[in-house]
């Protein structure tokens, strides 16, 4: 790999080499080190911002390659000179994400105080997906996600509303910024969630793809009826018949309850058809405008996924959806439950008293996690490389687990084990699965996302527009949405179009056509092969000519953008993932269904749903489980 290949001639050179199909012979792991040689980790990390988690934007560059040395064999067998630790733990979690957080809770609160339970999370802080951003922007503190955003308002009396209250959210429902501005500036609605909002105060925008250059933006297009919109009259019907149906036909497709006709026979066709048939749409329209948003919660196009993922989510039963009243989020998205179990587990771990709001802003005391006066520890930079119980898993005694840090292996032993981490490593690491798990864990695809948080100065030129966030069909990303903050933790208690602002912009990888894993696979080396500075110029490039119509300049209005790369984000169900093929036990039941010897499953990707609410009540079947069958002692 000499230093002028381009990354473009790089990736090329391996789809020619591989003969087209995807990567073939030529593994990420490679792809990161000839971009190693070439650039070094600093560019393609690029900046982290301030705060705890500077060092932790998406999938570190440390992360990644111990992950892929795992894929890539590295630790079949074990090295010879691993170190010792001589602790046994009651409990050993891999992964310190939202499930293997609760997972320890969970432990601690049940099987009692005097039981020892260590969690390993291979990224400089813990959260897992539910990571933070912090910027500092003209003397402001600005947060922002790094990857899960949101949640639902849940029954009072539910498990997931009991739990939320026991780390601190006893009114799930916060307070937010309320509009500030100058006299002349009427109030534009805000949502509260990073999700784009279609309405009067959203637009669409056209550029090269469709003819237009400079492109135009056209505002509220649906209350428009996409009059003016560059598009053919069959793709503005298409479009209009699935705006406005809102819930005309949903009884004919809704479940009922999971596992009913309806929902089998939506996992047996493909996102896609269901949008096809429902609305009495093309592909070509599903393909053009629709996907990757609809199906963005699964990480690839609708032509990829279950037709079981339009419901899947809302059969958690959320009390309350409505961006009005029932979407909530804190500053830092998700990232606030991970701190309020953290601060509950080990109250020394952040500064400051149990509210939300101190919770929100404490430092991280990192001594704190890890010491050997508690009974739950979280070590970080820890990524576990080989878990296997001692002789036959039906009767042995112990786990041991070996998990590398600083490039050093080392050993603990546990009496039981939640694995936590998600299928891409699970599969994996854990050395003696029987045959049925590894072919349950074969159907599980995982697909990239990269998270770009982008700090302005201000949000007056979409102001300016009408517009509150906008939608677009050609370049990086698909969306970006101002979104008002929850007052716990938000750097100024008003918002208005001259506040500075954090734009989150999501992008997807899917290739229609192709096989959900291929998909996944293709994407991966994508993102992971383009340098910080080159995905900075294209989104410089691209919000400039979206945006500089309206006043947006730059090298003026952009103070930061911090990329989070998540190699393996979103569960990606194909069809069949939820409810079994050809009468077979679906591949989530087979691993939910009993632990595997001293080992229970969590993670939310089990479910094919990737929501916080099911990372914990997975991590509450988990425990359940090692606590039913599994610990005598
Ligand atoms: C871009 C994006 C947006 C999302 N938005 C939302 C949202 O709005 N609302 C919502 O509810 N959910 C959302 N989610 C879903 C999100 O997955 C869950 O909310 C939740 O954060 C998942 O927690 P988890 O613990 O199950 O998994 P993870 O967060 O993936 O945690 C697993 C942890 O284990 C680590 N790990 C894996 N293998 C090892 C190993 N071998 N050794 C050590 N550590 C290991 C991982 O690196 C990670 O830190 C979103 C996800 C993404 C990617």
């Amino acid at each position: 790999m000499s230093d002028d290949i381009t990354r473009r001639d790089f990736l090329n050179g391996a789809l020619v080499a591989s003969g087209g199909v995807l990567l073939g012979p030529i593994s990420p792991l490679q792809i990161l080190q000839a971009r190693a040689q070439s650039l070094g980790p600093d560019d393609w990390t690029g900046y982290g911002g301030i705060g705890d988690y500077r060092n932790s934007n998406g999938n570190t560059w440390e992360v990644l390659l111990a992950g892929h040395q795992i894929r890539d064999h590295a630790f079949d067998r074990l090295p010879p000179e691993i170190v010792e630790t001589g602790e046994t733990y009651d409990c050993v979690v891999v992964g310190g994400g939202i499930s293997g957080l609760a997972a320890a809770l969970i432990f601690q609160r049940l099987a009692g105080k005097n039981k020892t339970c260590l969690v390993l999370d291979n990224h400089p802080i813990f959260g897992g997906e539910a990571k933070r951003n912090e910027f500092l922007v003209d003397g402001q503190k600005l947060v922002a996600h790094q990857g899960s955003a949101f949640y639902p308002i849940p029954y009072p009396h539910s498990f997931i509303a009991r739990f939320y209250e026991s780390i601190g959210l006893e009114n799930p429902r916060l307070e937010y910024q309320t509009w500030t501005s100058h006299p002349s500036d009427p109030e534009m609605p805000l949502s509260r969630t990073p999700y784009l909002a279609n309405g009067p105060t959203s637009g669409f925008y056209f550029g090269a793809k469709f003819g237009q250059q400079p492109g135009i933006w056209l505002v509220d297009p649906f209350g428009k009826k996409l009059e003016g919109a560059p598009l053919s009259p069959q793709a503005k019907t298409e479009l209009l018949k699935w705006a406005q149906a809102g819930d005309s036909n949903d009884d004919k497709w809704r479940p009922r309850i999971p596992g009913d006709a309806i929902s089998r026979r939506l996992d047996s066709i493909t996102l896609e058809q269901y949008l096809m048939e429902k609305y009495g749409i093309s592909r070509e329209t599903v393909r053009n405008f629709l996907s990757p948003v609809e199906g963005g919660g699964y990480g690839l196009g609708a032509d990829a996924l279950s037709g079981y993922t339009a419901y899947a989510a809302d059969m958690l039963h959320p009390l309350d959806i409505s961006d009005e009243s029932g979407a909530q989020m804190f500053p830092d998205g998700n990232s606030g439950f991970a701190r309020l179990i953290v601060k509950t587990l080990l109250p020394q771990a952040i500064a400051g008293p149990n509210t939300l709001e101190a919770v929100g802003r404490g430092a991280v005391n990192f001594e704190a996690l890890d010491s050997s006066r508690e009974a739950t520890r979280i070590r970080l930079q820890s990524t576990a490389v080989w878990v296997k119980h001692e002789g036959d898993p039906a009767k042995s005694d112990f786990v041991d687990i070996v998990y590398t840090r600083s490039a050093k292996p080392y050993r603990v032993k546990a009496r039981s084990v939640v694995m936590a981490g998600g299928s891409w490593t699970t599969r994996h690491i854990v050395r003696d699965l029987a045959p049925e798990q590894r072919a349950a864990f074969s159907e599980f695809y995982r697909s990239p996302c990269m998270m770009a948080n982008i700090a302005v100065r201000n949000w007056r030129f979409l102001y300016k527009m009408g517009i509150s966030g906008g939608q677009w069909f050609e370049g990086l990303g698909n969306y970006v949405q101002v979104r008002k903050l929850g007052t716990c933790g938000a750097n100024a208690p008003t918002i208005g179009p001259d506040s500075p602002t954090v734009l989150t912009l999501k992008v997807l990888y899917s290739y229609p056509g192709m096989s959900t894993e291929d998909q996944g696979h293709r994407g991966r080396a994508e993102m992971i092969s383009v340098p910080f500075r080159d995905y900075e110029r294209q989104i410089r490039e691209q919000f400039s000519e979206m945006f500089s119509g309206a006043g947006f300049l730059a090298g003026r209005d952009i103070a930061g953008i911090i990329l989070n790369r998540w190699g393996h984000a979103y569960l990606s169900p194909a069809p069949g993932f939820f409810f079994g093929k050809e009468g077979k036990t679906a591949p989530g039941e087979l691993l939910r269904a009993a632990p595997f010897g001293r080992i229970a499953f969590a993670n939310t990707d089990l479910t094919g749903v990737m929501d916080h609410r099911y990372s914990i009540l997975e991590a509450n079947r988990a425990v359940g489980q090692l606590l039913d069958q599994v610990l005598t002692g």
